[in-house]
């Protein structure tokens, strides 16, 4: 059971406004908001006690992955939640099919089984197979498939699948799109060179929003619109890596003021380890700083933040704290329809994050549990 002393205090950020107290948890949930309410537009004192974050696309840290097997799964999901990420959906990338079913039944069977420390799993992100080896990103072409409708209806029914990334205009995305959004998941363009009279008909068929933005995907040629011109003018979701590497933060920037429910997402693979050369995906990758290629230099290779840096990179870069717990946090809950995720509120999940006057870690609770919060201090975004 958990104390009433292990309640959270400090300025609390409430659908409401913020609140300068207490919040109360009872078990797993929280019970109330207790303290007084500051007026519209004044400035919060820290600590600041706000949801936790949630991570929709992360693949990895502390030296483990999706394809780390279910212990090293938990592991590096443990490692992001040290960093205040209280919800996740563990992602996978292209590979071998079996690897996939591997890492899929692994995140199902943590989803259904939190331990001590370990976020809420809120499903998989299925990052591939089926998308367009025109924009392989990172991953390998040589594994990518065309859309088989079939194993994917197969997969959602047998594996908790939250999100999936799908390039729509392959042959068969259409039956893969309609088959996964039919099983409840979220589905969305990504490594695509889709057409925007392709991605209307995609919407039409379930899609509802648009994989790491700009990245692994055609942009922004103004007589030649391509998947991210799509999402600047149509999109009401989409997420975006906030490295401030991936995207430049003046595109950041812009893409925000373009998609109202714009949200930030790691897409880690390396959070946590030291500069070297390591294996990522059954590929050799090379860590420099802040910045993670394959071994051209080139090509990004997933990044080395948590949420907790992308929170910081966007009160950085002025997005006010409430705006960026919007990005960190409530938009993705909201995106996944889960009310008791991303937000402080009576009755929902005791998911908070606490945060010092330099937004350092002081505190992580997840269903009411406080666990002991990583040491870091804030570092500067990594010049882009
Ligand atoms: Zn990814």
């Amino acid at each position: 059971m958990t104390s009433l002393d292990a309640s959270p205090e400090g300025s609390a950020l409430t659908p409401d406004g913020w609140v300068e107290g207490r919040v109360a948890l009872e078990g797993e949930r929280i019970k109330a908001i207790e303290g007084r309410k500051l007026p519209k537009g004044a400035t919060p004192q820290a600590p600041y006690v706000i949801p936790g974050f949630i991570d929709l696309h992360v693949h990895g840290g502390g030296g483990a992955d999706w394809l780390s097997g279910e212990a090293g799964i938990r592991a590096f999901i443990r490692y992001h939640a040290s960093h205040g990420t209280t919800a996740m959906a563990p992602t996978t990338a292209v590979g071998p099919v079996a690897r996939i079913e591997e890492a899929l039944a692994a995140i199902t069977a943590i989803a259904a089984d939190r331990r001590a420390g370990e976020p809420v799993v809120v499903g998989a992100h299925l990052e591939g197979p089926f998308v367009n080896p025109k924009r392989p990103g990172a991953m390998d072409v040589s594994l990518m498939l065309a859309g088989d409708p079939e194993l994917a209806a197969r997969w959602a029914r047998q594996y908790r699948i939250a999100v999936a990334t799908v390039a729509p205009e392959i042959p068969g995305g259409r039956g893969v799109v309609e088959a996964l959004t039919r099983a409840g998941c979220r589905v969305q363009a990504g490594h695509s060179v889709a057409t925007p009279d392709e991605l209307a008909h995609a919407f039409h068929w379930g899609c509802c929003g648009f994989t790491h933005l700009f990245n692994a995907m055609t942009g922004l040629e103004h007589r030649a619109p391509g998947v991210a011109t799509y999402a600047l003018a149509k999109a009401e979701y989409a997420e975006m890596i906030c490295d401030m590497i991936h995207v430049d933060p003046l595109v950041v920037l812009a893409a925000r003021r373009a998609i109202p429910r714009l949200y930030a997402i790691t897409d880690a693979s390396a959070a946590g380890l030291p500069d070297g050369e390591f294996e990522w995906g059954g590929r050799k990758v090379i860590k420099r700083g802040g910045r993670i290629t394959l071994m051209n230099g080139t090509t990004l290779a997933g990044s080395a933040i948590t949420m907790l840096d992308a929170f910081r990179n966007l009160v950085q870069l002025g997005v006010g704290l409430d705006e960026a717990v919007e990005m960190t946090s409530t938009r993705q809950a909201d995106y996944l329809g889960r009310r008791d995720l991303g937000r402080i509120e009576a009755g929902a999940r005791a998911c908070l994050v606490k945060l010092g006057p330099k937004l350092e870690l002081k505190g992580v609770w997840i269903d009411g549990q406080s666990i002991s919060p990583a040491v870091s201090e804030p570092e500067p975004a990594p010049a882009a």
